[in-house]
């Protein structure tokens, strides 16, 4: 479900046309349903009713500012993976007691800015951070709240660039060095030990692997508990899919219920880090044709939107519905072509071999589901400046990111001082 629907002819954000923010704020153009945002928060917190659940954002999906404020005020918590998502969170309003901190490369500085913020929880993922972990909570004289990271060792059936919970993946310990670790930590008096997290990938369309993953964690729980370290949380991380094309992830509900099941007689918190389900089909990309060209048999569509702009396409190999913004004659021939941006590389394309009523130039395109690594991916390759970004609530717009301009492109280079003038000895 989502709020991107024709009315009268054209495709809407809201109460919007998509035709009237285009003109208004140019295209690329990302835009954000804030209706969208709420649903799927408020749906997944009423899966969860049974447990003593927070649900951490992950902010890595979309960070826009107003998209964490929004996601704020509905009482979210976050997870995050670096200092700049922390500075983020908390210039939104997000409470820093309830932000987990994740990552397998977290350097002192960013540790100690956690620190100093008072984040929630620090997820461990290696015997060394956990020591370097403890020598910077010594220096600031605190306590560092944290959970360790496993890796569960379970197969999420994903893409492989996304899959994070296999053996021979770089995140999380596995179990046995957890455990080791666990019996250290409660005996450092830097650290406190509160919890025990795992996150096993991303894009995941099945309840299996989740379920196994909860149950080991679980497992080592009740072991840890046996031998006197009670955990208070347990951390499930996120990783639920969405639908993109021929998908059919569980839904957010049927996740819920599985989690809660998995999860009967635990009697600590739970903590989840969904990004993607919560964003996924929340935003569009809104494109303009620029050109249209033949080259042998095959078509392109050459629009302003690129790889830089949406890279999940050439990364991944992932697919977006494209649709033309105003819903083309009933009866249209659609053709095989190629939806391409202006990058030099032959991998700059949002659609290959795909069949779409060919839109004339100068129409607009909706690339849908772009609201989760969509923008957080976007880059200036090519010196192109970032799309900007628009949050529409009912018939409201916020322009929640300017779009670059050149000056932008540059700013904090420098340029080499004048030449020297060559160098003479000189004659004694
Ligand atoms: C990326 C990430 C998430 C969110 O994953 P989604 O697939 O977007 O739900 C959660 N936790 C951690 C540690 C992550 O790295």
């Amino acid at each position: 479900m989502n709020h991107f629907q024709p009315r009268r002819g054209q495709l809407h954000a809201e109460r919007i046309p998509l035709a009237a923010l285009a003109r208004d704020h140019g295209t690329p153009l990302y835009v954000y349903s804030t209706a969208t945002l709420t649903r799927h928060w408020k749906v997944l917190g009423a899966s969860l009713r049974g447990l003593d659940a927070l649900v951490c954002y992950a902010v890595k999906a979309n960070s826009n500012l107003a998209v964490l404020a929004t996601f704020a005020r509905l009482g979210a918590g976050f997870d995050i993976v670096s200092g700049g998502e922390l500075f983020r969170v908390l210039k939104a309003g997000g409470r820093p007691g309830q932000v987990v901190f994740s990552g397998v490369g977290k350097r002192d500085d960013e540790l100690a800015f956690a620190l100093d913020a008072g984040v929630g929880t620090i997820n461990v993922e290696s015997a060394g951070e956990l020591a370097r972990l403890s020598a910077v909570a010594r220096r600031l004289k605190v306590r560092a709240p944290i959970a360790l990271r496993v890796n569960p060792d379970v197969d999420p059936k994903t893409h492989p660039y996304i899959a994070t919970g296999l053996r021979e993946s770089k995140f999380g310990v596995p179990v046995a060095e957890a455990r080791r670790l666990y019996h250290q930590a409660v005996r450092d008096p830097h650290l406190d030990v509160r919890g025990v997290a795992c996150h096993i990938g991303s894009q995941i369309t099945s309840l299996r692997p989740f379920i196994d993953a909860v149950g080991r964690v679980r497992a080592l729980a009740t072991d840890l508990a046996r031998a006197g370290i009670r955990l208070r949380h347990l951390d499930v991380g996120g990783g639920l899919g969405v639908t993109y094309h021929h998908e059919a992830p569980p839904s957010p509900a049927a996740y819920g219920a599985a989690i809660t099941k998995a999860l009967a007689g635990w009697d600590g918190e739970v903590h989840l880090e969904p990004g993607r389900v919560l964003v996924g089909n929340a935003g569009i990309l809104l494109t303009r044709v620029l050109q249209l060209k033949k080259s042998g048999r095959k078509t392109f569509v050459v629009v302003d939107a690129a790889m830089n702009d949406l890279v999940r396409p050439a990364f991944y190999d992932a697919w977006h519905d494209i649709e033309p913004v105003v819903t083309p004659a009933k009866g249209a021939r659609a053709v095989t072509c190629d939806v391409v941006g202006p990058v030099c590389e032959s991998g700059d394309f949002l659609a290959r071999n795909r069949k779409l009523v060919l839109p004339a130039e100068g129409d607009l395109l909706c690339v849908r589901t772009a609201g989760a690594y969509g923008f957080t991916m976007a880059s200036n390759y090519n010196s192109r400046p970032r799309a900007a970004e628009v949050l529409v609530d009912g018939d409201r717009a916020l322009l929640a990111r300017e779009r670059e301009t050149y000056t932008d492109l540059i700013r904090g280079e420098a340029l080499p001082p004048p030449a020297r003038k060559p160098f003479r000895r000189r004659r004694g």
